[in-house]
């Protein structure tokens, strides 16, 4: 029997989508602004709970021009998630900036304040320049913002949210992206919702929103003619595919409500196997399970996650290893952290598994079925 493929998290668009799509063709704003990208950006405050939001290219677009609007540059140190996908230390380095590694909290993968205020007490005592830091919401749980807003109030410095993984997720009940001075969030075909590719930065802070905005079209003065004072780049949003976005955010509470289905799935699946739990802990309530990740003690549990990935394969059912960890990349030979080797246990020891909104009940029966082979 030839068995189609089960992928770890694809869009899931539909008939509401091609409608919003095509009406938005049918306006006539087909570039590159026009009224869904001012609509879905006024839709996402709303639904955050932020002042201002700019829709941009990427999560990564995002993420650089509030380094950039913020003169973050050469001889600057940025603490960062070490657990976390390339783009976040990617736009750290694009301003020039020296990304320095904070290690992860052992229950959700998350930044550890402790070992953030670690970093932070070390790069004081060397007068470093430390303008902002950079905290990443894992897999879509949101970071202990209570704890890491108290220390980056404590040593006076910025925080850029990384929401790019936890658009809808909440901690204590306010939502993800309306922490700190600013966020990214993203809009990548594999995210909790998509606009193809997207993103938009989040911020209760009018005057950065505008120069963001400004900077993202080239940094075009307000006159007839063409005019720059500084540099720009060509990071804005289409309004096609703001149109979208805007058909997946009324599915958002839809699409989080069907991952969590599978969460609670897998939850009840590896209950009873020894040595493993499911990333983030135990409470889950204020997650958006954008991705569902296991890790297992190679010491206690009867079988790795190496052995569940292969016959997961065997299946046709796709599994991902977490992030590698980034202060563990080639590319990050140079730079430096605060470690103490909880990412780097996570990454050998974890692996995410389909959790996609559009995958069917039947295709995750495929996966429990296929999991069951290797439970004791
Ligand atoms: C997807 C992702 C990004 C990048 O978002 P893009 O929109 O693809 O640029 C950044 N950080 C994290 C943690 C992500 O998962």
């Amino acid at each position: 029997m030839l068995l189609t493929p089960i992928l770890l998290s694809t869009p899931d668009v539909g008939e509401l989508e091609e409608r919003y799509v095509l009406s938005a063709m049918r306006s006539g704003w087909v570039a590159p602004a026009g009224p869904d990208l001012d609509a879905f950006e006024a839709e996402v405050a709303d639904r955050v709970g932020v002042p201002h939001a700019v829709g941009l290219a990427s999560g990564t677009a995002a993420m650089h021009l509030a380094l950039v609007s913020w003169g973050v540059g050469p001889g600057d140190v940025v603490p960062v998630s070490t657990f976390t996908f390339a783009a976040t230390v990617n736009a750290i380095r694009y301003v020039g900036a020296e990304p320095f590694f904070v290690d992860a909290d052992e229950e959700t993968g998350n930044m550890s304040p402790t070992l953030l205020a670690r970093a932070l007490t070390q790069l004081r005592e060397e007068s470093a320049s430390v303008p902002v830091v950079v905290p990443v919401d894992m897999l879509g749980k949101a970071v202990d913002y209570t704890a890491i807003a108290e220390v980056t109030r404590e040593f006076g410095v910025r925080l850029l949210c990384d929401a790019a993984e936890s658009l809808g997720a909440t901690w204590q009940g306010r939502p993800a992206g309306s922490f700190g001075d600013a966020t990214a969030i993203s809009f990548n075909g594999n995210k909790i919702m998509t606009t193809s590719g997207g993103g938009m930065l989040l911020t209760a802070d009018p005057k950065l929103a505008a120069h963001v905005r400004k900077l993202s079209t080239q940094a075009r003065e307000p006159v007839a003619h063409y005019e720059h004072i500084e540099i720009g780049y060509n990071y804005r949003l289409s309004n096609i595919l703001a149109a979208l976005g805007r058909a997946q955010l009324t599915r958002l509470d839809a699409m989080i409500e069907r991952r969590r289905g599978w969460r609670v799935r897998y939850k009840e699946i590896f209950a009873g196997q020894p040595g493993v739990r499911v990333l983030g802990g135990s409470d889950d309530r204020g997650d958006n399970c954008w991705l569902t990740a296991i890790v297992v003690d190679p010491l206690v549990s009867a079988w790795t996650v190496t052995e569940l990935a292969e016959v997961l394969s065997e299946a046709q059912i796709h599994s991902r290893p977490v992030w590698k960890p980034m202060h563990l990349q080639p590319v990050s030979r140079d730079l430096r952290g605060v470690l103490d080797g909880t990412s780097e246990r996570i990454f050998d020891t974890g692996l995410t598994l389909p959790s996609g909104s559009a995958m069917t009940d039947d295709q995750f029966e495929r996966v429990a079925a296929t999991i069951q082979e290797i439970l004791v």
